[in-house]
């Protein structure tokens, strides 16, 4: 393989239970490696303080997402908490063409369609260290009811079986020690030696010491 320009770039997929800090993770991880791209999702929901049209989302409404996805536009779409959020294909090709490998930060409905759709992707899961860690983050914000909480960690239970179809499983316990796992699973999916992964954050392995819902 000789330069940048001649390779085509990997598309990796990172999801995670509700409540799992990925989107940390993943925002450190692309100031970290220049050669790892965000790849740009369309949404209907609104604009958070702070976030930016065309670099954090594409904001559209709902009538226009319903055209997207009629017109074929998405590579994979999904709803969560009653909003529309969808990769397009073409937010997806011209970086990998240039070779620019691209992080996919989407919930786990989508994840398992991208699956079916590209051989080309990876696919990395993050899991809280146990389900009770998740439970007590998600108490430490102190702003939802008990019900709110109930309701999250139901839905990250639920979320947590789409592990099963990941390549990799990174448990985030440390920040950045799982920025550094996350870019080690990059670099070698990029380098095309993945021998060591699998020891290190192959999903059975990880999983076989993780303190899961009936554990910890
Ligand atoms: P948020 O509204 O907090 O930015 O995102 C809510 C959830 O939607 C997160 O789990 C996020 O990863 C996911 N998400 C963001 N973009 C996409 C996308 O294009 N497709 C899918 N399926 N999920 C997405």
């Amino acid at each position: 393989m000789s330069g940048a320009a001649s390779r085509r770039g990997i598309p990796f997929v990172v999801s995670a239970p509700s409540g799992t800090g990925k989107t940390t993770v993943c925002r450190l991880a692309l100031t970290r490696d220049e050669g790892l791209e965000f790849s740009i999702s369309h949404t209907t929901r609104k604009p958070r303080e702070g976030e930016r049209n065309g670099v954090d989302y594409h904001f559209v409404d709902e009538e226009q997402f319903r055209d997207l996805v009629a017109s074929g536009a998405f590579l994979e779409h999904a709803e969560y908490a009653g909003r529309c959020y969808g990769t397009s294909w073409s937010s997806l090709e011209a970086p990998l063409e240039a070779g620019r490998d691209l992080l996919l930060e989407i919930e786990v409905q989508g994840a398992a369609q991208v699956r079916e759709a590209r051989a080309d992707a990876r696919f990395v899961f993050l899991l809280p260290p146990s389900m009770r860690v998740l439970e007590q983050r998600l108490r430490g914000r102190g702003t939802d009811s008990d019900e709110v909480i109930a309701a999250r960690l139901a839905l990250a239970e639920r979320e947590l079986e789409a592990v099963r179809f990941f390549d990799y499983v990174i448990v985030n316990d440390l920040l950045e020690e799982s920025v550094a796992a996350l870019l080690e699973v990059v670099g070698a999916e990029r380098a095309g030696d993945t021998r060591e992964l699998s020891a290190r954050y192959g999903r059975e392995t990880v999983l076989a010491s993780w303190q899961g819902p009936q554990g910890g």
